[in-house]
């Protein structure tokens, strides 16, 4: 609609519009026409002012507002349909239900973590249920991510009515507000409106302290003490912060950070706190003493264990599509393989990513999932006079008695596969069952029928129309619900 403007409003001779490009598009909403308008070469940018700069950060953020939106609408939509297959059967235990394994799902197809992807169904289901207007306001580009998991986290098994009322509060002003500031804010009218869940929740994380470990990229470690009453691990931090600055009082010139970590370091190995102070004040200024023994930190297959995995057949994150059937078999960056890797492995991985990627691209979808686990299993059975041929060898290795495998066996595929052998998981092989492939009578107890799987995979494998082959003394194949595929190779040094 065009509002007649008086004329006398216009003030001076002329005003020039310069029209320029990003000028009153501060709210310009995300979608289609916007990603047309961000589109375009790096070199355009140069040309830009440096307002127009900030308008064009903004408008992309927007634009990934709204494509997040879109990430967690169709992961809502896939959770729905899995849950609601899963009701009409009685559960199982053996089995992973349905809402665990449909984060598996999105794991492998998103290439995250069980971590990740467990908070991204959890925020879909929210942000498509109980949080839609957080969900509408992360899809027009009104907040962002960060912020719309703000108030997933501060509404988090509150009453659906205090949920609601937080919401309200909280989109009045999240627009204008960081992710800090909103936090501080809804939180104070959460303690409000609902004291009472606001503490059983604190209580209830309580329950789940824990201290974790994890290794880092620099080849240090993080110990961290979780979930702790507020007041124990601000009491302690207070004890710590005190004795170090008493060390710093005594001419100690280490920051003040590192003091507090050695102190730390030493309470945790058993120093009552007069000797840790002494032990501290040895070595200072000398270099990193810690003992080791009693943790081992080596643990970080995570690298050759990507390496391991081929393309799937799932849509990948960038949006680029699976990968072309060259890309898969050539592979020139490092497809080389380890010295003792059997050279037909390579071969196999890509005939077998050539054929499905044909496959699907001929296949209706509604038939895919079948389609795929059938080619997977004829190959699989054309095979098997090969591989039971390459399995003997000199020695007839192949199927030992029994179910447990023997020492060297279980040493062999702990070798061939560090970690249980789903594509997104980094469970250490060696707290991972050995797993039938084929499970034991008929199949065999041999390194071809044989694999690491974390208990957790171990279900999921069990799960509805999720199917794990071994097509080749350790050359897995996964097939999900979907119809993706994700060929798994022994790790590659
Ligand atoms: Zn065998
Ligand atoms: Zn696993």
């Amino acid at each position: 609609m065009l509002v007649a403007m008086p004329l006398e409003v216009v003030e001076g001779p002329e005003i020039v519009h310069v029209s320029r490009e990003w000028e009153g598009r501060a709210w310009f909403p995300p979608g289609p026409h916007l990603a047309i308008c961000l589109s375009g070469g790096k070199q355009r940018l140069a040309d830009l002012t440096d307002d127009e700069l900030l308008h064009v950060a903004a408008a992309a953020r927007r634009q990934t507002s709204w494509a997040q939106a879109r990430e967690l609408a169709a992961i809502a939509e896939l959770t729905a349909r899995r849950t609601a297959a899963e009701e009409a059967d009685d559960h199982d235990y053996r089995i992973l239900p349905a809402r665990e394994a449909v984060t598996e799902e999105v794991a492998a197809a998103l290439t995250v973590t069980g971590n990740t992807a467990a908070t991204l169904v959890h925020l879909a289901e929210q942000l498509t249920g109980p949080l839609s207007r957080t969900g509408d306001a992360l899809e027009t580009g009104r907040i962002d991510m960060a912020r719309a998991r703000v108030i997933c986290d501060v509404t988090d098994a509150l009453p659906e009515q205090v949920t609601r009322r937080v919401e309200a509060a909280a989109l009045e002003k999240a627009s204008d507000q960081t992710t800090g500031q909103l936090r501080r804010r809804i939180k104070r009218i959460a303690q409000r409106l609902a004291p009472e869940a606001v503490e059983e929740r604190r209580r209830e994380a309580v329950r789940q302290r824990r201290l974790e470990l994890w290794d880092n990229p620099s080849g240090t470690a993080d110990l961290a003490l979780c979930d702790l009453a507020a007041e124990d691990a601000h009491g302690i931090h207070n004890k710590i912060t005190a004795a170090a600055h008493g060390l710093k009082a005594d001419g100690d010139t280490r920051p003040i950070h590192v003091i507090r970590a050695d102190l730390a370091t030493q309470l945790l190995n058993g120093a009552p706190l007069p000797d840790a102070v002494h032990a501290v004040l040895a070595q200072a200024g000398a270099t990193d003493q810690q003992n080791g023994g009693t943790l081992d930190l080596r643990d970080s297959a995570a690298a050759p264990r990507m390496a391991g995995i081929e393309s799937s057949g799932a849509p990948r994150p960038n949006g680029a599509g699976p990968p072309t059937p060259a890309a898969t078999a050539a592979d020139p960056a490092g497809d080389a393989g380890s010295p003792n890797e059997d050279p037909a492995i390579p071969e196999l991985a890509a005939m077998m990513a050539r054929r499905l990627t044909h496959l699907r691209d001929r296949t209706p979808a509604a038939e895919l999932p079948t389609a795929v686990n059938h080619a997977v299993q004829r190959t699989a059975a054309r095979l098997a006079r090969q591989r039971d041929a390459l399995c003997q060898g000199d020695d007839d290795r192949h199927g030992r008695p029994g179910h447990r495998p023997p020492a060297s066996m279980r040493r062999e595929i702990e070798g061939r596969h560090a970690t249980c052998v789903f594509p997104t998981c980094n469970q250490p092989s060696h707290r991972c069952d050995l797993d039938h492939t084929v499970p034991w009578r008929p199949g065999i107890t041999c390194r071809c029928n044989l694999a690491p799987l974390c208990r957790r995979h171990h279900r999921l494998k069990q799960s509805p129309d999720w199917n794990l082959h071994h097509i080749w003394p350790g050359l897995l194949l996964w097939t999900t619900p979907a119809g993706a595929w994700y060929i798994v190779r022994p790790d590659r040094e």
